[in-house]
């Protein structure tokens, strides 16, 4: 389980450099740039992860072979390393990963591969619209899987120290793959995660499927094979075909955050009563009322609201950020239909990391807020955050507005 939790963390992270970084061309997988140090203590690292690879069942034979060919990539550990500046909004990321272009092609994949996304979809439930918009979000259909040799991205983070046992781990899980014959050619991100889907070892190891029935499961360079890996993966993850993610809604009365935080989860029925109602201003059928949902607010109540069913909480369990999974729902609903908007009107303002730290001071001061200033919105921000907006009387949304910022500014000038 705790693995599982990193490698979601790790997702997010991952995903969001991706957005931010500007797409490296590796074109020099070599170790000319590397100093002769780092380079020492790579080899040194290799005879350790020798042992380790042993114990854990890797034949001695298959590394001899293995080993002498992994190279460090001092541009993983660049690329692992680089913070985008602005936090994320909705919109910023939404623009990125949600482009017309993208809506477009998404809809001529729907047709260009109708019998074969509607086979799979039949066989493991997952509708066709929901495994273009992940294909689409990891790897713009199949177009950018990435070139970096799997196996030195994943010894050189195995190498750097900050999360060795993470990616020693997926490391071994590659050589084990390798070593069964599954598939024995891996290219992909900087990251170590690949194919049409970028599934990192683990998740190939527990999912993939050989759907062409050519006795390798190859969800780089086989459709059938990426198409089925990932409706398999969702399926056991217990998505569900008779739901959609969820939808956009209105908030038009003040919210009861009382009884929010107690229940979490309610039937879109209850949404209603408190006054949380469709975005487009028709009413809910009677087979949407009994689904539970929560209430999902990522800029805060002033921006675009979202009720989201169990698949959404399923999207953010193959990539634990809220934003990529209303992506991947939003995306699907924009490939199936022909007029789904987003109803909510854009916001401009974006707020830095400065900015945050800035917030994350003052609720210090306040008592509020116990951790490290870092500018980084995890749970204990967010929490700081609501709680001090409780305090105050706000919503509490655990968002850090702009509006927030200047009110603490006020605040600490008194
Ligand atoms: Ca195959």
């Amino acid at each position: 389980m705790k693995q599982n939790f990193a490698l979601k963390l790790f997702k997010v992270f991952i995903f969001i450099n991706i957005l931010f970084v500007n797409i490296q061309v590796f074109a020099k997988e070599t170790v000319n740039e590397t100093n002769s140090q780092i380079q020492e203590e790579f080899e040194e690292w290799k005879q350790d992860f020798r042992k380790t690879a042993i114990q854990k069942g890797i034949d001695s034979g298959f590394l001899d072979t293995v080993l002498p060919q992994i190279s460090y990539l001092p541009r993983v550990i660049e690329s692992d390393k680089k913070q985008s500046e602005f936090l994320l909004t909705f919109w910023t990321y939404t623009d990125r990963v949600i482009s017309d272009k993208r809506i477009r092609d998404g809809k001529n994949m729907m047709k260009k591969y109708k019998s074969l996304l509607q086979k799979t979809s039949k066989k493991y439930g997952v509708q066709p619209e929901y495994l273009v918009a992940f294909w689409g979000l990891e790897t713009n259909y199949g177009t950018y899987k990435g070139e970096i040799n799997t196996l030195n991205a994943l010894a050189t983070l195995a190498f750097d120290k900050r999360r060795r046992a993470f990616f020693t781990n997926e490391l071994i899980t590659l050589l084990k793959i390798m070593q069964a014959g599954e598939q024995t050619a891996f290219k992909g991100s900087w990251a170590g995660a690949f194919g049409n889907f970028q599934f990192m070892p683990t998740t190939y190891s527990a999912y993939a499927v050989d759907a062409d029935k050519d006795g390798k499961k190859d969800i780089i360079n086989s459709l059938p094979d990426a198409f089925e890996s990932a409706a398999n993966y969702l399926s056991k993850m217990g998505w569900n075909d008779s739901q959609s993610w969820g939808s956009e809604v209105v908030i038009t009365q003040k919210l009861d955050w009382n009884k929010i935080h107690a229940k979490g989860k309610m039937p879109v029925s209850e949404w209603e009563k408190l006054g949380v109602l469709r975005a487009d201003g028709k009413a809910w059928n009677a087979k949407t009322k009994p689904i539970m949902a929560r209430l999902v607010l990522p800029t805060g109540v002033e921006g675009p609201a979202f009720l989201a069913y169990r698949n959404f909480d399923l999207i953010m369990r193959w990539n634990n950020s809220t934003l990529y999974a209303l992506s991947v729902g939003i995306l699907a609903d924009k490939i199936k239909y022909h007029h789904a908007p987003i109803y909510a009107k854009p916001q401009q303002s974006v707020i830095s990391r400065n900015d945050l730290k800035e917030i994350q001071n003052y609720l210090k001061d306040k008592g509020f807020y116990k951790y490290e200033t870092d500018g980084i919105l995890g749970k204990g921000t967010r929490k700081a955050i609501r709680d001090y907006q409780k305090s105050i009387g706000w919503d509490e949304d655990g968002y850090p507005s702009q509006k927030l910022l200047n009110h603490l500014r006020k605040e600490g000038a008194k």
